[in-house]
């Protein structure tokens, strides 16, 4: 492709992205393919000669397009949202078509400068205290294992990753019996047996009971194992639960544990200064993370990893071969050591236009907007006699089903609102997801997507009741 043909057909792509943008609520939210549509239809072999870019875009609108389940429409309720918006998708673009590798200074100087630039205004944006200092990283999965690693790391005086681990099994890692799985996966790569993964019972509102941890850990200590870290959650995947950070951060304290931070999706909820009681004892933990990639309207990838312990990160994952050796006068950020991956992608644009394009005002504007949707549509489940709530809501996501007069039987819920759900998806007009709380089966619903609005979730809501209706009577 010529720079002249990529002209033209970037204008008109630009042209289809916006006219998506626009009409994102005609597509139906969930995809309806079926197992094995997209693959059958797509060649066995490669081209082996160009083809024009009209018949690549065709066949992205025949065959991809109806195999995409859209995250951006606004009734998108499922999960936990990953956002996208336009100055985000502006900055992906600049990003492509530049191509660094931000993996040391030199290799893109702007990039770093404006990685540690944006990270510093992003931890100010949610107060978090001034020790800290971040990177960009993926995804949550990979900060908490760099979070877990660098534990393992500081304990072993930083000798494992030269020895090895001679005898991980000592080690001990706590978290509540709600924590995302991405923690069972880090504590598998780090070595440390997930065997060794002590999951602390909840409390009724389903945050990690401190008093349980503390129960948990003089055992462990008076039968030989080592405490090494423990992983709080500020909104749990399945019901935003928000552990209590400040009594669990004593105890890390107390026993000398390494503490790490997850708030995937709730971090953003910390650009309001309503929603800080939430990081009550922050000071007390080691890393922190949240995803600017789920509710800050900055397109996947893009996870926010803050470290008090600069030096213990960096001495966790530094190595040094004579390739990557430059010679600043002045000391820079080399963000290779900061983590995992070596090359890097520069992330820190499309934050940068975010943050710019919404100001921080804007964005504490959006979150609050989807705050209030959730706790309006909240009053009407609650008030409504044939539904219940099954978990508080924090934030942004309602966790319920419905429970017709008279039926107590769990499996029957379970097959009830399961079928709803199933109607409800399969309608592609709204997409929601469904947890277990304390064996009940719930249907979640979270108001997060960039555009929603009133409206979507007036029509959510009567979805969910019309077919709640219909099931019952069927
Ligand atoms: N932590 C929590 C609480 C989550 O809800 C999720 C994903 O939803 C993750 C971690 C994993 O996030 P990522 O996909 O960025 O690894």
């Amino acid at each position: 492709m010529d720079t002249e043909e990529f002209r033209k057909h970037g204008h008109e792509l630009i042209d289809w992205i916006a006219d998506y943008f626009g009409n994102i609520r005609d597509y139906p939210v969930k995809s309806k393919a079926g197992p094995g549509d997209v693959f059958g239809q797509l060649p066995d072999s490669p081209p082996d000669n160009p083809e024009s870019f009209d018949n690549i875009i065709d066949d992205f609108r025949d065959i991809i397009l109806p195999g995409i389940t859209h995250w951006q429409h606004p009734s998108f309720m499922a999960y936990f949202p990953a956002n996208s918006s336009p100055p985000s998708v502006l900055a992906e673009m600049l990003t492509a078509a530049i191509g660094a590798q931000c993996m040391i200074w030199q290799t893109s100087p702007a990039a770093a400068e404006l990685e540690e630039r944006v990270m510093l205004w992003l931890r100010d944006m949610i107060g978090l205290p001034q020790e800290f200092s971040g990177v960009i990283q993926d995804t949550a999965s990979t900060a908490t294992l760099c979070s877990i690693l660098t534990a393992r790391e500081k304990k072993m005086s930083f000798t494992s990753n030269r020895k090895g681990l001679t005898d991980s099994s000592r080690f001990r890692i706590y978290c509540s019996s709600e924590t995302h799985s991405s923690v069972d996966k880090a504590v598998r790569i780090a070595g440390l047996g997930s065997d060794n993964i002590q999951r602390i019972s909840v409390r009724d509102d389903f945050s990690m009971d401190h008093d349980h941890l503390r129960k948990t850990i003089e055992p462990d200590i008076n039968n030989g194992y080592e405490p090494l870290c423990i992983i709080a959650t500020l909104g749990t995947t399945s019901s935003t639960a928000i552990d209590p950070l400040e009594s669990i951060g004593k105890i890390a304290k107390e026993y000398g544990i390494w503490l790490h931070v997850d708030a995937a999706l709730a971090g953003t909820a910390l650009l309001l200064a309503e929603y800080r009681w939430m990081t009550k004892g922050i000071e007390l933990a080691d890393t922190f993370v949240f995803n600017p990639h789920k509710w800050m309207f900055t397109n996947f990838d893009c996870s926010a990893y803050f470290v008090k312990d600069e030096s213990a990160l960096i001495r966790t994952f530094e190595i040094l071969p004579e390739y990557l050796k430059t010679s600043e006068a002045t000391p820079v950020k080399n963000y290779r050591d900061w983590g995992i991956q070596l090359g890097r992608r520069f992330r820190a644009l499309k934050l940068w236009f975010v943050i710019r394009s919404y100001g921080v005002n804007g964005l504490r504007t959006k979150v609050r907007h989807h705050l209030r949707l959730a706790h309006d549509l909240l009053k009407q489940i609650k008030e409504h006699p044939k539904f219940e709530i099954l978990a508080p809501v924090p934030l942004n996501l309602i966790c319920f089903r419905y429970k017709p007069n008279g039926i107590t039987d769990e499996a029957e819920l379970e097959k009830i609102n399961s079928t709803i759900l199933t109607r409800i998806n399969d309608t592609g007009e709204l997409f929601l997801t469904h947890t277990k709380l304390n064996g009940k089966y719930a249907i979640r619903i979270i108001t997060g997507q960039t555009n929603v609005e009133q409206q979507d979730v007036d029509n959510a809501w009567e979805l969910v009741k019309r077919i709640a209706g219909e099931v019952i009577s069927s």
